[in-house]
């Protein structure tokens, strides 16, 4: 094997964690294994036929070729418009949208445009495995401002205060959570950009879920709530959740002029611009009928409802109800410290192994969140598998001594 050695940069990051364990998940699937997964945040649902069908009228229509660098001018018209309907109105310029290759290619170009050496951002615990580790590749110290369950794992504005200093470039917030589920309330998110509002650091608000909202909860933008923010401000979204699109690789941001040049200019030395036919499917998604997103809102609520009453059936688990995105994150403190033949249970990572050995479901560990102690539960997968996947979750549960 050659001795020559790789970057030095890849020394801080490692992979995805929830990209691992799915990927795991999937090769002792291919081996035979009857393993169910909980480990990915992508809905099961197949993309909606309109959008798949206005993707084969985009291809025999020519969309074949390079397009600008920012994704085509038709699709960020609509993103504006999409946008300021779900944000109370406010409204960026079609020159303040790029079109990224998904969401975390849009967060992967804020880190390169805005964030270097000696730089803090400020990540609220339990994070989405990605924000630390594209800080920390581009050379800025993550700060990481934990949150608690009891505070329904919203950031408290004092714990920001303290977490700021004259080095904070950003603060990242994703609203409602990956990993948690939690979403902000008007109040929790206007207390926060009070205090952003006293200081002077960029503010990236990631609303990839923010379609994905259950039992009423009414959630309001952070744009919404203080558009006076807005040329610090930078709303990462995209189709992959909301229209069950993970595979297109669509997603953009939304930002002040100066930073969305910036990434255009990333973006036209790195991948030149998004797949030409999958802006059209993104086109497709935003303008056609929106019936498939209800239904599928619907079906994930009644999975909501099914998994954390299983959860909070099983001595030694707890979660709390969660107002949006798929994600049923498991407090399972109590059961650290447990045997399994034997063997003690030191940490969310041997439980996580644990139960992929004995009830052969894949679950993320809560370290790879910041969260140790806990387990992350997608529930983007049937009401079947939920079911079958809680009961032996139960039994292999249950003989822990
Ligand atoms: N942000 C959060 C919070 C996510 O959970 C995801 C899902 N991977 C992304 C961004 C990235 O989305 P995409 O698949 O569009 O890159
Ligand atoms: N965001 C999803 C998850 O957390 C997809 C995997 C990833 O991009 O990390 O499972």
């Amino acid at each position: 094997m050659s001795t020559l050695k790789l970057a030095s940069r890849l020394d801080v990051i490692k992979p995805s964690a929830t990209i691992a364990v799915a990927q795991k998940a999937r090769e002792l699937s291919a081996a035979g294994k009857d393993v169910l997964s909980f480990s990915l945040g992508e809905p099961d649902f197949p993309t909606p036929e309109s959008i798949c069908e206005a993707a084969h009228a985009a291809i025999r229509a020519g969309a074949t070729h390079y397009t600008t660098a920012r994704g085509v001018q038709e699709l960020r018209e609509v993103i504006v418009e999409t946008s300021a309907k779900r944000r109370g109105g406010v409204r960026h310029r079609p020159e303040e949208v790029v079109v990224t290759v998904g969401a975390k290619h849009a967060l992967f170009n804020l880190a390169l445009a805005l964030y270097g050496p000696g730089d803090e951002v400020i990540i609220p615990a339990p994070y989405w495995v990605s924000y630390p580790e594209q800080v920390r590749l581009v050379g800025a110290t993550a700060v990481i401002a934990e949150t608690t369950e009891e505070q329904g794992f919203r950031l408290q504005p004092e714990t920001l205060r303290a977490a700021i200093t004259d080095r904070t470039r950003a603060l990242i917030l994703c609203t409602p959570s990956n990993p948690t589920g939690s979403a902000y309330d008007a109040d929790s998110l206007k207390a926060l950009l009070e205090v952003c509002a006293e200081h002077d650091f960029w503010i990236i608000v990631d609303e990839i879920y923010g379609e994905l909202i259950y039992g009423g909860f009414e959630n309001r933008s952070a744009l919404e709530l203080a558009p006076e923010l807005k040329d610090r401000m930078v709303v990462v979204d995209g189709v992959s959740k909301t229209y069950a699109m993970t595979g297109w690789r669509i997603g953009w941001l939304l930002a002040p002029t100066q930073v969305a040049n910036a990434c255009d200019t990333l973006q036209s030395q790195s991948t030149s611009n998004p797949t030409a036919v999958a802006q059209y499917a993104a086109l497709a998604a935003l303008t056609g009928p929106q019936e498939p997103v209800v239904e599928m809102c619907a079906a994930f609520e009644r999975r909501r409802d099914l998994i954390i009453g299983r959860i909070n059936a099983i001595d030694g688990l707890h979660a709390r109800m969660p107002e949006g995105a798929f994600y049923a994150f498991v407090d399972a403190r109590a059961l650290v410290g447990r045997h399994a033949a034997g063997k003690r249970i030191e940490s969310d990572v041997d439980l996580a192994g644990y139960l992929l050995d004995e009830a052969c479901c894949a679950l993320v560990p809560g370290t790879a969140f910041g969260a140790p102690g806990y387990l992350r539960m997608s529930y983007a997968t049937s009401e079947d598998q939920i079911e079958t996947g809680m009961a032996r979750i139960a039994a292999a549960v249950a003989k822990l001594s």
